[in-house]
């Protein structure tokens, strides 16, 4: 028996007992908790390096132990494989390649994908991020804080105006920057901003300092006088675009409401030189008649499988037949087309004549730019439609509260096919299938290492369903464009990111006080 307080020795105190380690220590999960709490993996993992030099020709690394979505049905899929790059390009992909020398980036736990594509995205209009959050396409004078500010006027007849060279720069690079930080490594830019060469030649070289596979559009500007469109193409075709072996490529833009003089010289331009033909169509903003025209032949063009149609809502049965007889491809921007009056995203038309769409991202004056917002947008949105067309097929009272689909019922879209609509379908959307779109050996190395052990995702169920129905950009670890890695443990690499938001803010400080409009953090919602 201690008398040792007697002793007026310090009293030896039992621990309190009501912190949580000893709760685990006193309970039942001890084995469970054991080791929950310690430094693990993540803090091992965040002080590697990339491979060295990645992308320069001849350097080797092997992406070892992902599960492997190749998005190509030669290829498959695999639960555990290795993924071989030499140089830019894919080499090989199977389980257990052997490399000698070569590097490696860990994959155990992550998902490999093909990058995602975005087939019609604004890139300049990064300065107004949000300022049309509510925003439609025109004012429909309701007086309601969705009609004003509105996209027509605020954004093409406004903001557009009074960009220089340099906004377009910097505005330009920024989106495609934080693109790539999502894992969008190839875009269209539907570049509106060509008010002059000088403006051209900024948007372009923002596209090549983003250092992602990019399909330049050189669509129309504000028509002033220093203007060169659609001419100019000849010299920015001369000038940038010589050679096919570079990231960065061109589309011509060959917008309908331009007029039938412009028009049919643009699309004759993109025909001479051998490029796509980009054009949005729009059946709220009064595009409906000319695109039955087109598809009619009545327009002095001929529709053909160069042509991609941005939109496509609102238009007649018979201008969507003759689109789909013709090759003529269709980019979809779901969330902007539904929530700015565009229309409903065409997807069953396009379902019920055997197309499918790419996905586009639009504007950023509106919706966030990354994949797995129009993924998921896309998805639900015609589930919406599908599930209610086959519940009104029954009476919504039992017995008949969950009819079978009746035959001729639009099947309800997968996570592979929005996977599909997200890769692959957005590189043939671009003529770009033969370098990107899928991992398949031979092409260009781009490929997206996604965290499948993150907080929002584990444990791992399935591939398609996690990247479509979990994931976000956080779960966006590390991003190759043609064998270069850009992005690595979630840090975008060779940015100073913290200088070009500076700059993008004066930037946007400029064209705020340029339009005479007032920058408030409240007043434009
Ligand atoms: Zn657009």
């Amino acid at each position: 028996m201690s008398n040792r307080q007697d002793d007026g020795e310090p009293q030896e105190r039992p621990a309190p007992r009501t912190g949580r380690r000893d709760f685990l220590k006193s309970s039942a999960v001890v084995a469970a908790g054991a080791g929950l709490f310690a430094a693990g993996d993540a803090e091992a993992r965040a002080g590697d390096q990339p491979p060295k030099d990645s992308g320069s020709r001849g350097r080797r690394y092997v992406i070892r132990g992902g599960a492997v979505m190749s998005m190509d049905q030669n290829v498959g899929d695999f639960e555990v494989a290795d993924v071989l790059v030499e140089g830019s390009k894919i080499v090989e992909i199977r389980p257990d390649i052997r490399a000698a020398g070569a590097g490696v980036i860990d994959a155990r736990g992550r998902i490999v994908l093909p990058g995602f594509v975005d087939t019609h995205h604004h890139l300049f209009e990064t300065a107004e991020r949000a300022f049309l959050a509510n925003g439609l396409l025109r004012d429909d004078h309701s007086g309601s804080p969705s009609s004003y500010p509105n996209y027509g006027e605020h954004i093409l007849q406004g903001f557009a105006k009074v960009y220089r060279p340099e906004d377009v720069y910097i505005n330009s690079l920024f989106a495609g920057l934080s693109q790539l930080d999502t894992g969008v490594t190839t875009v269209l830019d539907v570049s509106q901003i060509h008010h002059s060469p000088e403006h051209t030649d900024a948007a372009i070289q923002a596209l090549v300092d983003t250092g992602r596979r990019s399909a330049f559009g050189f669509f129309e500007g504000d028509g002033r006088a220093a203007a060169r469109y659609p001419q100019d193409a000849y010299r920015i075709r001369d000038t940038w675009f010589s050679s096919n072996d570079q990231l960065v490529s061109m589309v011509m833009g060959g917008e309908l409401h331009l007029g039938e003089q412009v028009y049919t010289r643009a699309w004759a331009i993109a025909r001479e030189l051998d490029l796509m033909i980009a054009a949005h169509s729009v059946g709220s903003w009064g595009m409906r008649l000319v695109l039955d025209d087109l598809a009619q032949g009545k327009s002095g063009v001929r529709v053909g499988p160069d042509n991609l149609f941005i939109h496509m809502t609102g238009m007649s049965d018979q201008t969507w037949q003759r689109l789909r007889d013709a090759g003529a491809q269709v980019s979809l921007a779901f969330p902007i087309e539904m929530t700015m009056r565009h229309g409903t995203p065409p997807i069953l038309k396009m379902q019920e004549l055997g197309m499918e769409p790419s996905l586009s991202s639009d504007v950023e004056t509106t919706m966030a730019a990354d994949p797995f917002t129009l993924m998921r947008s896309a998805m639900t949105m015609q589930r919406m439609l599908v599930n209610q067309m086959i519940l009104d097929q029954g009476d919504l009272v039992p017995p008949n509260n969950w009819p079978t689909p009746a035959p001729g019922t639009p099947a309800l879209l997968t996570v592979r096919d929005m996977l599909r609509y997200a890769t692959i379908n957005g590189a043939k959307h671009l003529g770009l299938d033969g370098k990107t779109g899928t991992l398949t050996p031979g092409k260009e190395a781009d490929i997206v290492i996604l965290d499948a052990t993150a907080l929002n995702v584990a444990p791992l169920n399935s591939v398609p369903g996690a990247v479509v129905s979990l994931m976000d950009r956080t779960n966006v670890e590390t991003v190759i464009v043609a064998g270069k890695v850009r992005k690595w443990n979630g840090r975008l690499l060779d940015a100073n990111l913290d200088r070009l938001r500076r700059k993008l803010e004066t930037s946007r400080d400029y064209l705020f006080k340029a339009m005479g409009l007032r920058q408030d953090l409240f007043a434009w919602s």
